[in-house]
C-alpha cells in the first residue's frame, strides 16, 4: 500500500499516471502535479479513480517539498524537465523521500549529459536513508535492463553492446519531435559519442552512420549518438570493450533540423528581440507541435533494444534482446504515442519496483545495479514485452 507523487503532466507524465492508476492495489494513493495544473486536472479527469492534482514549481526545492510533506507520498516520479532533476532530489533529501527520474540533469546553459551532478549525492542520499533510482525510461532504463539481464543469464562476459533505437512511426507533420522539443534538440545536436578500449571517442554530430535492420520494422539508417546510459553501463557492466548508441532519423526530419540549426534557432544562448531576451530554442518549442499531441495519428511502430556480443562457457555468443511497440495501440490504451508509453511504463515499473521494496538501497542507483528479472517479468505484463533474437549482430 503506498502514495506516489508523480510531478511532470506531459506526455510521460499522462502515460505514468494512467499506468500507475492501473494498480490500484500497488499504487493506493496517487498526486500529480506540474507546473501547469489544468494538464493534471486533464489527465485526471481521462482516469476513472480518483487521483489528486496539484500546481507546484519544481525549479524552488522548497516549494516542492512544502507540497511532499503536505502528502507525504513514499516516492517522488519526477517526469518533469532534466533541469529540474536536482531541485526535486533536494527536496526530497530535506523529506527523506525515495527519488525517480527518466533522464539525467542538464544544466540550462549548456547541453552536457552527465551523472556526476546526480552521482554526487550518493553520500547524502545514503545517510539519510533513502534512494534515488536514476533514468529509468526506455533508453536510459529498459535498455540499462536488458544489460544486467543479459549478463545475469546469458553471458560470463559482455565485450560489445550498441544500443538500437529505431521510430519507424509516422505521425504525419513535416516536423516535430516524440518528446520534449528542446531537450530532444539538445540531445541530437551535440557531438556524438562512443566508448571503446577503454576510453571516450567524441566524433561530430551525425557523421558516423549505418543501416541497422531491427526486428518487425527493418532496416534503417542510424546514426551514433551519445546517450547517457553509456556513462553509466560503462561503470558498471564489468570488462566491456564497446558501448555504442544509435538513433534512427527520417531524411525529412533531418533536413528540417539542418534549416533551423542553420538559421540559429537551435541555439541555447539568449538573444535580444525586441527588448526581450528569448532562447530561440525555446520559442522554437512553443510553435512546434506538443509531443503529447501527436499520438491521435500516429501510426507505425517503435523498435530498440540492446546487441550484445560476448563469451558463454568459452564460446562466443551473440544475441539481442528488444522491444517492440505500436504506437496506435498505445493511443487506444492510454491516449500516447509510443515514445510516451516505452518512457511511461518504465517509470512505473521501477516505481512499483521501489514501493514493493523488490528493489531496495540507501544511496543513488542507475537500473543495472538490481536484479533485472521482476522487472524484465513487469515488462511483459504491463504493456511492453521483450524478446530474444539469438545469434543478432551488428556490422561493425
Ligand atoms: P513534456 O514537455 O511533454 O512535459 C514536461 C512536463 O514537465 C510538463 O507538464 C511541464 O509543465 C512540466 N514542467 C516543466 N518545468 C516544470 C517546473 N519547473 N515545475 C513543474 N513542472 C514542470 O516532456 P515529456 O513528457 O515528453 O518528457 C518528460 C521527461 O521524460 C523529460 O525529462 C524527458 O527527457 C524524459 N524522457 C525520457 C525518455 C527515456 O527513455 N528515458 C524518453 C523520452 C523522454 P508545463 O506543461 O507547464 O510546461
Amino acid at each position: 500500500m503506498s502514495k506516489v507523487l508523480i510531478i511532470g503532466a506531459g506526455g510521460v507524465g499522462n502515460v505514468v499516471a494512467k499506468k500507475c492508476a492501473q494498480l490500484p492495489q500497488v499504487f493506493e494513493e496517487i498526486v500529480l502535479a506540474s507546473r501547469t495544473k489544468a494538464k493534471c486536472d486533464k489527465i485526471a479527469s481521462e482516469i476513472d479513480r480518483p487521483i489528486q492534482t496539484a500546481r507546484v514549481d519544481a525549479d524552488d526545492a522548497k516549494q516542492t517539498a512544502a507540497l511532499i510533506q503536505k502528502h507525504k507520498p513514499q516516492l517522488v516520479i519526477n517526469v518533469a524537465l532534466p533541469y529540474q532533476d536536482l531541485p526535486i532530489m533536494d527536496a526530497c533529501l530535506a523529506t527523506k523521500t525515495h527519488y525517480l527520474d527518466t533522464a539525467n540533469y542538464e544544466p540550462p546553459t549548456a547541453a552536457k549529459f552527465e551523472y556526476k551532478w546526480q552521482w554526487a549525492y550518493q553520500d547524502r542520499y545514503a545517510q539519510t536513508g533513502i534512494m534515488a533510482l536514476l533514468g529509468s525510461g526506455f533508453d536510459p532504463g529498459v535498455t540499462n535492463v536488458f544489460c544486467a539481464y543479459a549478463l545475469k543469464h546469458y553471458y560470463d562476459r559482455i565485450d560489445t553492446i550498441d544500443i538500437v533505437d529505431c521510430n519507424a512511426g509516422d505521425h504525419g507533420h513535416p516536423f516535430a519531435t516524440n518528446f520534449n522539443p528542446e531537450i530532444n534538440i539538445r540531445e541530437i545536436t551535440q557531438k556524438g559519442k562512443y566508448w571503446e578500449d577503454g576510453r571516450w571517442i567524441e566524433i561530430e554530430p551525425m557523421s558516423i552512420s549505418r543501416d541497422i535492420d531491427y526486428p518487425e520494422v527493418g532496416p534503417r539508417a542510424s546514426y551514433l549518438l551519445y546517450h547517457e546510459e553509456l556513462e553509466s553501463l560503462v561503470k558498471h557492466i564489468p570488462g566491456l570493450k564497446r558501448i555504442r548508441f544509435w538513433m534512427t532519423f527520417g531524411q525529412e526530419y533531418l533536413t528540417h533540423l539542418r534549416v533551423l540549426q542553420n538559421v540559429g534557432m537551435t541555439r541555447i544562448d539568449p538573444v535580444e528581440y525586441e527588448g526581450h531576451k528569448i532562447i530561440p530554442l525555446q520559442f522554437l518549442k512553443a510553435v512546434l507541435p506538443d509531443p503529447g499531441s501527436l499520438g491521435i495519428n500516429y501510426k507505425g511502430k517503435t523498435s530498440i533494444g540492446c546487441i550484445f556480443d560476448g563469451v558463454k562457457d568459452g564460446r562466443p555468443k551473440q544475441m539481442m534482446i528488444y522491444n517492440v511497440c505500436d504506437h496506435a495501440e498505445c493511443f487506444k490504451e492510454v491516449g500516447a504515442q509510443a515514445v510516451s508509453y516505452t518512457t511511461g511504463v518504465p517509470a512505473m515499473i521501477g516505481a512499483k519496483m521501489i514501493v514493493e521494496g523488490k528493489w531496495k538501497g540507501r544511496g543513488v542507483f542507475n537500473m543495472e545495479q538490481f536484479d533485472p528479472d521482476p522487472f524484465m517479468e513487469d515488462l511483459n505484463r504491463y504493456g511492453l514485452p521483450w524478446k530474444i533474437l539469438d545469434g543478432k549482430t551488428i556490422e561493425n
